[in-house]
């Protein structure tokens, strides 16, 4: 085994990896770009060496520095994780040559499946089913036109370097044909720089089901498949394993067909291949084929993991390292049922965009398993996948492990930014999803459903307020309480640009009512918790004038500042008020001292933030009533200044 390895890559999969080497004794070195100083992956290494800029051709695609950085370290092998330098052929040799070992596929087995055209000739000469189609070098528009016809429409225009869903046409009839050339051209040429084209049948109601195979450079065994058909845009959005519906004849006949594609190129370490499954009757063992081979580990593995038992990266280490193949096929089993939902930072209701932002809160629900790359306070850059975490179920049957993960999805708390949770969550309560019917067309026929903003409740808006006042926070039993009188506030938020208005009355550190959004809502402290109407209120998260409730999968409200309307309560009085309750943090007023007008009295910590509390006029202080440390209530008298009269005589 080896003593130390290197980790090409960041995020979720970095971590992933760190987990198992550390499990194993094997230590780790981390290399970063400037934008991941402070990422998770870093912090958790043994070693981490910076690598460059935030792009990653600056950094984590620099396949010579990387190499460099292993030797330097003592790493004596390199794990690519996925996407930048993981299916590169001339990185797999440049690392070999270098004496090291690189921790995935030969640089000809990743040759043999680098392109689509080439891997589905490999694969036909192999015995494995393809998809009826043209892939010949020839790449001329009429000839195309002609093979598109031959093969009958729908088809399906696909980058024969394509990766990700990029480069990919569908093609309903002839008269659409030119102009769908057109942009899966220019789509690769931008993308890949190979604006070549493959031509398939489209199959109906497609299915997405891939084999995960893992090979020793000669034999290989599959650890069953993975069903990824609930896709958008040809991206996978929640992934399962077994797939639904599926035989044992079925499996074994996409099983044998999975090894056979893997031993035809001599495959080592995990690999998958993807199969179109033509859903619209069932599964039957005539009706799949060779889509492609992905030459790594695979974003959605852990579903494999969960159902077989197995720590697919700790085979990786073990194979890379020597060993032979730690089971043979008939020592492999499934055990229950397993799903796993992509969590991003994007903005459904606007078109699915990518997100970026500080994670000014992040908790993962217990009952699932959360790969993630990110910790509360960590940002998500614009410079990589904005992929918050993955989430994990595991349970006896697929109804016990969707349930799971509907019930984690509702549990995950994400403030900082906007994300697909509801997404995610309206998607694992989707009754189409529940019975098993899935096809990689299903998103988008629901996508009105799935993508619907909730409406916000007057519970999350009294929430939202009572965040805002800082009663959350207030502690009955301690000094403060004394200074609870019931008072009225009205708290100013707005949400998505709707302002709305919330008049939180008979406020004291265990009870209000706040109006808002029409209705009244009754909130009371029940041995230290709150209740809202009766019922358990929803948990919270502030972060500077933003309150994040957690229902719905997290509701964001801005305050506004209740200090910019209220600082000159009770001035005229010459008494300084709290204007929200909050923690006295530093006190400059004593008794007897003059002050002027604009001077600093005291500061006030309220909604984790420092608010000043000026004087308005000029002064003797008469009266400091509060002492550093303690906890006021809004309205509570902190200074008095002696009256103009007193002062005078
Ligand atoms: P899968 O999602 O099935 O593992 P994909 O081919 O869709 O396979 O992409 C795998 C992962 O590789 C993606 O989730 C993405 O994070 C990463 N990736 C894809 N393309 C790139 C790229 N050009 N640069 C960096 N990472 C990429
Ligand atoms: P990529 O390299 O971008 O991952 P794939 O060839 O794996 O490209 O295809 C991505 C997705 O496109 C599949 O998961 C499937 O949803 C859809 N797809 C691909 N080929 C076909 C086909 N022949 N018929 C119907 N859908 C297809
Ligand atoms: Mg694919």
């Amino acid at each position: 085994m080896f003593d130390k390895i290197l980790m090409a890559n960041r995020g979720e999969i970095a971590a992933r990896v760190f987990d198992t080497a550390r499990a194993m004794g094997v230590r780790t070195v981390a290399v970063y770009s400037d934008a991941d100083r402070a990422a998770r992956h870093v912090a958790m290494a043994d070693e981490a060496v910076h690598i460059g800029g935030p792009v990653p051709a600056d950094s984590y695609l620099r396949g010579d520095v990387i190499i460099q950085t292993a030797l330097d370290t003592g790493a004596q092998a390199i794990h690519p994780g996925y996407g930048f330098l993981s299916e590169n052929p001339d990185f797999v040799e440049a690392v070999e040559a270098a004496g090291l070992t690189f921790i995935g596929p030969s640089a000809d087995a990743i040759r043999a499946m680098g392109l689509k055209d080439a891997a589905k000739a490999l694969m036909e000469t192999a015995g494995v089913p393809v998809v009826p189609g043209y892939h010949g070098a020839d790449q001329d528009d009429d000839l195309l036109a002609d093979e598109a016809a031959k093969i009958g429409y729908p088809v399906l225009i696909k980058a024969v370097a394509g990766g990700g869903g990029k480069g990919m046409r569908l093609v309903e009839g002839a008269k659409d044909f030119v102009e769908a050339l057109a942009s899966a051209r220019g789509e690769a040429k931008t993308a890949f720089g190979n604006d070549a084209v493959l031509i398939e049948k489209y199959i109906q109601m497609p299915r997405h089901i891939e084999l995960q195979v893992f090979g020793d450079g000669t034999r290989a065994v599959h650890l069953f498949e993975r069903d990824c058909s609930l896709q958008r845009r040809h991206q996978k959005v929640i992934e399962e394993a077994p797939a639904p519906g599926m035989t044992d004849a079925m499996r074994a006949a996409m099983g044998d067909a999975a090894v056979r594609a893997a031993e035809a190129i001599g495959y080592k370490g995990a690999g998958t291949v993807e199969f179109i499954v033509d859903g619209s009757d069932g599964l039957r063992p005539d009706g799949f084929w060779f889509m492609e081979m992905n030459t790594r580990l695979q974003v959605e593995h852990p579903v494999t993991e969960a159902i077989t038992g197995v720590d697919l990266v700790e085979w990786q280490l073990r194979v890379a390292s020597g060993e032979a193949l730690p089971k043979c096929q008939e020592e492999l089993s499934i055990t229950g049922h397993a799903f796993e939902a992509r969590l991003y930072a994007e903005d459904v209701p606007k078109g699915f965009l990518p997100a970026t932002g500080t994670l000014t809160h992040l908790k993962f629900p217990d009952g699932a398993r959360a790969d993630t790359g990110v910790r509360a306070d960590d940002e998500i850059s614009p410079h990589y996948d904005p992929m918050i975490s993955k989430l994990i179920t595991h349970g006896p049957t697929r109804a016990v492990a969707l349930r799971k993960l509907a019930t984690a999805l509702g549990e995950c708390e994400v403030a900082g930014t906007v994300t697909n949770l509801a997404f995610l969550g309206a998607l694992a309560q989707h009754e189409s999803f529940a019975r098993g019917d899935v096809d990689t067309g299903l998103i988008a026929r629901h996508l009105d459903d799935l993508v619907q903003a909730p409406e916000v409740t007057a519970e999350a808006a009294a929430m939202a307020a009572m965040a805002g006042l800082g009663v959350l926070d207030a502690v009955a039993s301690e000094t403060g309480f004394a200074l609870w009188a019931p008072v009225t506030r009205q708290v100013k938020m707005v949400r998505e640009d709707q302002e709305m208005i919330a008049q939180v009355s008979s406020l004291t550190a265990k009870a209000c009512d706040v109006v808002v959004l029409g209705q009244t809502v009754e909130a009371r402290r029940v041995d230290g918790a709150w209740q809202l109407n009766g019922r358990k209120a929803p948990s919270v998260a502030i972060a500077g004038q933003t309150v994040t409730v957690f229902e719905h999968y997290g509701v964001s409200f801005d305050i506004v500042d209740p200090l910019q309307r209220e600082a000159t309560g009770g001035a005229a009085a010459g008494v300084i008020e709290a204007p929200m309750p909050g923690v006295v943090k530093a006190l400059n007023a004593k008794p007897g001292i003059t002050v002027a007008k604009g001077d600093r009295l005291a500061v006030l910590e309220a909604m984790k933030m420092e608010h000043s509390l000026l004087a308005e006029r000029d002064g003797v202080v008469a009266e400091v009533l509060v002492a550093e440390g303690d906890q006021v209530a809004a309205g509570a008298a902190l200074v008095r200044l002696e009256d103009q009269e007193d002062a005078a005589t």
